[in-house]
Parts: C-alpha cells; structure tokens; sequence
C-alpha cells in the first residue's frame, strides 16, 4: 500500500503502531486507542484525518510560533534546497545561510551576545553547552571548574547530557543518567513549595540555594549554572520577582557562566525577544531552538558572549554536528525571524495577545479546581487543587483529574498539555483576541467537565 492522506484513519493508525515508535509515550497502550492522526495546520487549527479542527494551543511543542501554513517558508526551503541542500562548515568552508544567520542573530541578541554555535535541536545545543563551558574554564587554566548547577524540575532536552542538566526525575531517571559532574537545586515554584513564605521571601531563598551550593562543592569547581528564564515542561514556573537578581548576583560574584535555556522563552513567547530581558539577565550564553525557525525545520545552537567565544576560539573546538548550520534550516530560520520583525509579531505579544489573555488567564482562578493561575507573555499554567486554602495536590496517576482534564480539552479540540499537578499552554504568538475567546471557552468547558 502506499500510504497518503486517503487512507481510513484505523488503517492509518494500525501501520502508525506496526513500525512507529513515540517519544515519551507508553507506545502500548497508545497501540490499543490509536494515534490521532494530523494532516494539516493553518494559523492556530490543527486538522486530523476525520477532518475534526483542533485549536493548538501548545503551538506544536511550544515551536510554531509564527503559526503554520506561512508559505514563504516554503518557498524559501524549495529554493536552497535546489541551490545548495547541504554543505558542512566544519573543514574551513562557510556558506550564505550560516553567515546571515549567525548574523542577524548576533543583532537581535542582547549585550555582546555575538557568536553562534549551531546545532540541530535544543538537545543538541545543550550538550554544546555543557563542552563549552568546560573547554572555557579549561582553556583558562582550571580544569577543575568543571560542575554545572541545574535545577529540580528543569527541562533542557533528551540526550543523555542535556537529560543529565534536566530535573524532571520520572523523565530522565531511564537509561544511566546523569552523567558526573551535574548537580541539582531547588526550583522556584512558590505554589507548590513555599509553604507560609511570601512569593518574594521564597524567590530570593531559592536563589540563595545557587549560593549554598557554590560554597559547598568550591568555588574553584562549579562551572556554570543554567536555568529556563520561564521554566516550561516542568509546568510554566513563573518565578517570583526576587528570584533572577539574585541569581545573576551569585553568578556575578563567584565567577560563574550564566546560561538562559532560552529555548522556549526565545522568540518572541514572554513579550521581549529573550526571556532573558523579560526577567532582567545577562548570560554569558543563551540556548535557543523552536521559535527559531518557529519549527519550520530542525535547527537550535548557542549564542555566546564575546568573552566566552574569545576564549574558546584559542584552541580547537572539537565539537560539532553533521547539521550544525543546515543552510536549508538556516535560510528558513532567517524567513521566520523576517516575518517576527516585519510583521511585528513580539510587539503584538506585548501590546496587544499577552496582555487580553492574562485578564481571561487569571479569571480562571475562579474556576474550583484552579489553585493558582499564572501566566508570563504567551506561557500560561493553572495549579489544579482540590482545595485552594491549603494548597493541597490531587494524586498525579494515569487516570487522575490532570488526565481526565487533558482528555476533556483533546476530546474538545484543543490541544492544552497536563504536567504534573499544572495545565499548561503556549500558543503560536500570532493569536488573536477572537481565538483567545475561542481557547478560553474549550478550556472552560473541560475543566468543567472534569470537575
Ligand atoms: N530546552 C528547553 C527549555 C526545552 O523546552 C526543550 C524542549 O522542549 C529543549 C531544551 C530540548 O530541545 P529539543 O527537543 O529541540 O532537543
């Protein structure tokens, strides 16, 4: 057979289990329901194989935020493609697409962020990281700064060393991680751990925890610490204010590299171009991905301060991906950041999206299930609870009120994702008021539902 669009969607699903493996899902029990099978987006809908509409309010994996359908992309793939698909640039060769790229990244990033590192993924720019801010310490003569600080709950990708940096313990607990080296803090998720703290008292705590750690494994032997300036898989943790000064305060005054995952928060998504702006850093380096190429293609790296690169610069990187610098991804990288600026898409996250939607987003603090509603730019979570007083958790099983929620919004046609005891979204950045309206009635009615 071959297999198209036109094939009936239980046929669809039985080859999708005979020879499909999925990320992160129980492929067997997914065998026995079947997969939803997508066949088209336009803007913010989904369409699947029963031809049913979905609003996608995760925009894809929390990528596509120029929304889908753009054809320019496409025609700009098409193009390179047929001028030139591939070349490295690792044997003293360049080409067009990795320098504009590289280019226009170093004007859109903050400070002297101005060199680019590229990788295919979040994942894969993670472990550039990892190498990097090693080499760096080992380049100036310490070999031993070698530890990276992470944090509990943190998520900075799948590979077995950006896995290691990521705290989410039941995702990255399989398969021999951590690797050496990789130590771990608290998060600061004032809902669910600060007890009788205020949220500022609790912000500036967690930070201090940096400071602890520091002084515990020497200062001559932490390397870096590297956080997401909006925590995103581990449930859209907005931190208290307190939280990031104090930060960069412990990183200034320990000689400590700052890295912002800014993979999610990149782009667009908290209303700045960086999250880092949003929250008032300055890393020495950022992680970037997804929005990038609003994930039109595969690409992701690291942009790197002028210090850091100076100093990696004088000797030989051995580091580097097949992929590093795809001239296709990059010409569609360079496409989507056109469209973000000519179409002003960060300044409608700012003036006009972000702002419509935390009204309706806090009002959802009126719903009984909804604990705390928080929201940063065009990420959003809700805390389910069974009782808000006392902060209390529902258990967090297959089968809890987390799933029957989730399965309410799919079953409603909105894609909305359940972490732990949260809900969460991050929507393409091209969303109206009207399809905010929209979002807010389907995720109305599953809470409803699964109340
Ligand atoms: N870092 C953060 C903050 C992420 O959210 C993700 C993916 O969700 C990654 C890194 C990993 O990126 P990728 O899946 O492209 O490897």
């Amino acid at each position: 057979t071959t297999i198209t669009n036109h094939l009936p969607t239980a046929e669809l699903q039985a080859l999708d289990a005979a020879h499909h493996m999925h990320p992160f899902t129980a492929n067997g029990e997914l065998a026995q329901k079947g997969a939803r099978v997508i066949t088209r987006a336009k803007g913010v809908y989904l369409t699947d194989s029963e031809g049913e509409e979905i609003l996608d309010a995760m925009a894809g994996l929390w990528c596509v935020n120029i929304g889908y359908g753009r054809d320019e992309l496409a025609d700009v793939a098409a193009r390179q493609m047929r001028e030139l698909p591939y070349y490295n640039t690792f044997f003293q060769t360049t080409h067009v697409p990795a320098i504009a790229l590289a280019n226009k990244l170093a004007e859109l990033a903050p400070g002297d962020l101005n060199h680019v590192f590229f990788a295919a993924g979040g994942s894969e720019a993670n472990d550039t990281n990892i190498r990097m801010v090693r080499t760096y310490w080992a380049n100036k003569g310490q070999p031993d700064k070698n530890i990276i600080i992470s944090r509990k709950n943190a998520y900075h990708g799948s590979s077995v060393g950006s896995g290691s940096l990521g705290g989410m313990v039941h995702m990255h607990a399989q398969g021999g991680m951590p690797i050496p080296d990789i130590h771990h803090i608290d998060q600061p998720n004032w809902w669910a751990e600060g007890g009788d703290m205020s949220p500022e008292d609790f912000g500036l705590a967690r930070a201090q925890e940096l400071e602890k750690a520091i002084l515990e494994l020497g200062e001559d032997r932490v390397a870096a610490f590297i956080g997401e300036p909006i925590q995103g898989a581990g449930g859209v943790i907005v931190p208290p204010e307190t939280y990031w000064p104090e930060i960069q305060r412990i990183c200034d005054k320990y000689d400590i590299l700052l890295i912002a995952d800014e993979v999610i928060c990149g782009f667009g998504r908290t209303g700045d171009w960086f999250g880092s702006q949003t929250v008032g850093i300055k890393p020495h380096i950022m992680t970037i991905a997804k929005g990038l190429s609003s994930g039109y293609a595969p690409i992701g790296g690291s942009i790197v301060c002028d210090e850091v690169a100076e100093v990696i610069a004088g000797g030989e990187f051995n580091h580097g991906y097949t992929y590093s610098g795809h001239p296709v991804a990059a010409a569609v990288a360079l496409e989507n950041l056109r469209i973000l600026e000519e179409e002003g898409i960060v300044d409608h996250v700012r003036d006009v999206a972000a702002p419509y939607l935390k009204e309706k987003w806090e009002a959802l603090a009126d719903h009984p299930l909804v604990g705390e509603a928080k929201i940063c730019g065009m990420m959003a979570s809700i805390a389910l609870t069974p009782d808000k007083a006392s902060r209390a958790k529902f258990a967090t099983e297959p089968g809890t009120v987390g799933y029957v929620c989730r399965d309410r919004c799919f079953a409603n046609n909105l894609v909305m994702r359940h972490v732990g005891d949260r809900m969460i979204i991050s929507p393409p950045l091209i969303l109206t008021p009207a399809d905010i309206d929209e979002m807010m009635r389907r995720i109305r009615k599953s809470l409803d539902e699964a109340h």
